[in-house]
C-alpha cells in the first residue's frame, strides 16, 4: 500500500486526486486523536495491548466489543484516567500521555450521567467553564447555547432529581459541550435509559453530530445497532485488542475477520474445503454440498470460511442451487421477524434465520433447506 493510500485509509472522505505529501499534511492537520501502540494493565490484567488508531477532526469512532474488551480502557487512556504502561497518545498533534485529565480539554459522557445532585442544571453545565476560570460575562450566554443545543433551555433551574434519564444525559452532554473540546468522549451514554428514550437520544446525537462538524468523538458501545447508527468508523474490540478498525460500512458488508462477522451483524460462518474459483467468485465444499459465493478471496491462500447473514437465508421446500439441508430446532419471535435456529443436517452446525412475519416460510415441510444469493455470501479468513 502507498503512502497516499495509507492516509487516505486514515481518514473520512479523504479528498481525492492529492499527492501524496498533501495526503500527508492533510491527514495531520485533521487527526484530533491518536493512540499509538498504547497498553494499559491493571496488576496482571493487560486490559489494553499494542492498540493504535486516530480519530479524524469531526469524525466518530465507535468502540465496539463485548463486555471486557478493553473499549471503556481505551476511553480511560485518551481521557487521562487511568495511566498507560506503555505507547503514546496525541491530541490535536500534542503528546498528552503524561497529562493530567484537566489538562487534556475533552468532554466526557458517561453511562451514569455523574451530575452534582445539589447543583441545577445551569450549575452543572457551567461547572466546567467556570473550573476554567472562563470570563463571567461568557459563562451565562455559552451555558444557554448548550442547553438550547441539546433541548433542555426550558430546565436551566432544576436540580438533576427532576428530570428524567434521557433528561440528565443531555444535561451531561451539554455539561461535556460547554468548554468546546475539540475532543468528545462517550461511555456507553445511553446504556441506563429505557429503550424508547434510547431511540429518541440515538436520533438527538445523531442532529448533535451535525452541529459539531468539528469536534472529533470516540464513542464506547457493545450495542451494535448504535454503533452503525453513529460512527463513520467502527473499531471491533476483543480480549484487549483492536480486532478490526474501517468505516462501518466496509466492515458490515466486508467483514475482514470472522469475530467482526459474527459480532457486527451476526453472521454464521461456514467453514469451507477445496475453494476454488468460480467466475468472479468462489466455489468451495461445506458437509456433502457445494456452496457459492459471488465474492473474490480475501487475500493470502489460508483457509476460508464463508459467512452468511440471518436475513439472507431462505427456507425452502426442495433442494436449491445454493444451500444446505436443514432441520429447525427453535424459533423466536422477535417482532417483525421470527429467529429461527436451524441445524445443518451434514454437519450438526447451527445457523441463524430471520424469517420476515409476513413470509410464510415453509417451517414444517418433511425435507427443508436453506439457501442464500451468492452475492449475499461473504468470505472471511479463517
Ligand atoms: P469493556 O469496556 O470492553 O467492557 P474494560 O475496558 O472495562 O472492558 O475492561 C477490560 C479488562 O480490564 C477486563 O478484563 C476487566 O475485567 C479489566 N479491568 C477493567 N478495569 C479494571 C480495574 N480497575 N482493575 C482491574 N481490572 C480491570
Amino acid at each position: 500500500m502507498s503512502r497516499a493510500e495509507r492516509g487516505a485509509e486514515r481518514i473520512v472522505n479523504a479528498p481525492k486526486g492529492l499527492d501524496d505529501d498533501a495526503v500527508d499534511r492533510t491527514v495531520r492537520r485533521r487527526v484530533a486523536v491518536g493512540l499509538d501502540a498504547v497498553a494499559v494493565r491493571y496488576g496482571d490484567t493487560v486490559a489494553l495491548r499494542d492498540c493504535t488508531f486516530e480519530v479524524a477532526r469531526g469524525e466518530t469512532v465507535a468502540l465496539l466489543g463485548p463486555s471486557g474488551s478493553g473499549k471503556s480502557t481505551a476511553l480511560k487512556a485518551i481521557a487521562g484516567f487511568e495511566q498507560v504502561s506503555s505507547g503514546t497518545v496525541t491530541i490535536d498533534g500534542r503528546d498528552v500521555t503524561r497529562l493530567s485529565p484537566a489538562e487534556r480539554g475533552i468532554g466526557i459522557v458517561v453511562q451514569s450521567y455523574a451530575l452534582f445532585p445539589h447543583m441545577s442544571v445551569r450549575g452543572n453545565v457551567a461547572f466546567g467553564l467556570k473550573s476554567r476560570r472562563a470570563e463571567r460575562s461568557s459563562i451565562r450566554p455559552r451555558v444557554d447555547e448548550v442547553l438550547r443545543m441539546v433541548g433542555m433551555e426550558e430546565y436551566a433551574d432544576r436540580l438533576p432529581k427532576q428530570l428524567s434519564g434521557g433528561q440528565q444525559q443531555r444535561v451531561a452532554i451539554a455539561r461535556a459541550l460547554a468548554t468546546r473540546p475539540d475532543v468528545v468522549l462517550l461511555d456507553e451514554p445511553l446504556s441506563a435509559l429505557d429503550a424508547g428514550m434510547r431511540k429518541d437520544m440515538l436520533g438527538e446525537l445523531q442532529r448533535l453530530r451535525s452541529e459539531l462538524p468539528d469536534v472529533a468523538m470516540v464513542y464506547v458501545t457493545h450495542d451494535q445497532s448504535e454503533a452503525l447508527a453513529l460512527a463513520d468508523r467502527i473499531a471491533i474490540m476483543r480480549d484487549a485488542r483492536l480486532e478490526s478498525l474501517g468505516r462501518a460500512e466496509d466492515l458490515f458488508h466486508r467483514p475482514p475477520t470472522e469475530f467482526t462477522a459474527t459480532f457486527l451483524g451476526g453472521a454464521d460462518v461456514l467453514e469451507m474445503t477445496d475453494v476454488h474459483p468460480d467466475g468472479a467468485g468462489l466455489r468451495g465444499s461445506y458437509g456433502d454440498t457445494a456452496l457459492r459465493t459471488a465474492r473474490s478471496a480475501p487475500g493470502g491462500d489460508g483457509r476460508v470460511g464463508f459467512a452468511v447473514r440471518p436475513w439472507a437465508w431462505r427456507f425452502v421446500r426442495t433442494a436449491p442451487s445454493n444451500g444446505v439441508e436443514v432441520t429447525v430446532e427453535q424459533e423466536q419471535w422477535r417482532g417483525a421477524v421470527r429467529h429461527v435456529t436451524a441445524r445443518v443436517l451434514a454437519t450438526g452446525q447451527k445457523l441463524g434465520v430471520d424469517v420476515p412475519v409476513l413470509v410464510d416460510a415453509p417451517l414444517k415441510a418433511e425435507r427443508l433447506w436453506v439457501e442464500a444469493d451468492p452475492a449475499d455470501v461473504m468470505v472471511v479468513p479463517l
